[in-house]
């Protein structure tokens, strides 16, 4: 694997992490929105409240990550090919989503399967034989 691909996942997993503390799942352990508060119930006195302190700190974070992934040369690793229109797709954008399958296996065993495409074209995905669209 390449630099620029090593520093790509780096940055979306980072901006990953920023979405879900967006999202109520924080990550900062000062916060009431802590994510493993309930691991921490008794001596967990959090000092701060999520919107009033990280909400602000982490849509600043996610601003300057998503300025790193509009930098020239992350456009491969960011733009994908539609599953279903084969025309390239922001997977890191509003208009991306990812649909999946899952499959039993003999083993008892579930295979997951993912395809990203538009938004607007996943209802055009066509569900591959013995495979079970799921709501991951
Ligand atoms: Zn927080
Ligand atoms: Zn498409």
């Amino acid at each position: 694997m390449n630099k620029n691909h090593e520093e790509y996942l780096l940055l979306t997993e980072k901006l990953e992490t920023i979405e879900w503390a967006l999202e109520g799942s924080c990550d900062d352990i000062d916060c009431d929105k802590y994510m493993y508060k309930d691991l921490l119930k008794n001596k967990y006195k959090p000092v701060l409240e999520h919107n009033f302190s990280c909400v602000k700190k982490l849509k600043v974070e996610k601003n300057a990550i998503m300025r790193l992934l509009s930098m020239k040369k992350f456009i491969k690793y960011r733009y994908k090919k539609c599953g279903v229109c084969r025309n390239l797709v922001d997977s890191l954008g509003s208009s991306y989503l990812i649909v999946s399958f899952t499959k039993l296996l003999d083993n008892n065993h579930t295979q997951w399967n993912g395809i990203g495409v538009h938004k607007m074209c996943s209802k055009k995905v066509k569900i591959p034989k013995g495979w079970k669209k799921s709501l991951l």
